[in-house]
């Protein structure tokens, strides 16, 4: 009898979010490193490629036309509109890969993961706050891909980010990186381990 300690019957769904700068990606490619069955939901958006962002890895870039294409054609599972760009998760990747018992981590804003909790309520809601709004500034300085103007306009909308927090089961306070990896780790190892989404696993031990 072989055991996949976390490799779930159903694929669990993780809502990551967070205010823009606060380390979502950072932990995110750490997590998706480390554990197996685990896999990067692909946005779709609006917005023109950062310098080393590849198509098809980071996001799919498109064009207006064809976003409110899909959106008429209802192809999201969720969508909005952040920073004046249109972002958006397209439904049937996500479908098909919990179906294949893959997890996925999805990457997005407040309104979208109240979309997902809508529509999805078996998801998982991660989310990453600041220690504080300077800290939070100065890691958006410090990533170098935004003017001023941007950053200005991102520690703006950050609050509105902010507020929804309570919405999410976890929160994760990303301070000192190696504390909050461990703690964003633990909360993907402990829901790919809950026994609901393991009747496989619990049915071969009881030797059914
Ligand atoms: P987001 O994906 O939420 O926009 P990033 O992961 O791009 O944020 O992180 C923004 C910047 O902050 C990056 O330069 C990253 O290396 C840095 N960073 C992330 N977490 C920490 C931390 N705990 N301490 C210091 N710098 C951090
Ligand atoms: P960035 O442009 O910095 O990559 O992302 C800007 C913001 O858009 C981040 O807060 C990110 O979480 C959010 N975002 C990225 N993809 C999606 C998506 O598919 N849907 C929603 N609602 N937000 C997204």
């Amino acid at each position: 009898m072989e055991l996949n300690w976390v490799r779930p019957d159903r694929g669990a769904l993780f809502v990551v979010a967070g205010p823009s700068g606060v380390g979502k990606s950072t932990l995110v490619s750490a997590a998706l490193a480390k554990l197996p069955n685990l896999r990067f939901s692909v946005s779709a958006t609006t917005r023109a490629p950062r310098p080393g962002e590849v198509d098809g890895t980071h996001y799919r870039f498109v064009d207006d036309a064809r976003f409110a294409r899909w959106v008429d054609e209802g192809a999201f599972l969720e969508h909005a509109t952040v920073y004046d760009h249109r972002y958006g998760t397209l439904r049937d990747p996500i479908e098909r890969g919990i179906e294949a018992g893959s997890s996925l981590l999805l990457d997005i804003d407040v309104q979208g993961a109240a979309q997902v909790r809508e529509r999805l309520p078996e998801a998982v809601h991660v989310f990453i706050a600041p220690p504080s709004r300077d800290v939070l500034r100065q890691r958006l300085e410090a990533r170098g891909t935004d003017d001023v103007a941007t950053i200005a306009r991102r520690m703006e909308l950050a609050d509105e980010q902010l507020r929804g927090c309570a919405d999410f089961d976890y929160l994760v306070v990303n301070d000192v990186l190696e504390q909050a990896h461990t703690a964003f780790e633990a909360i993907l190892v402990a829901e790919l381990s809950r026994t609901v989404r393991r009747q496989r696993t619990t049915q071969q031990l009881v030797g059914g």
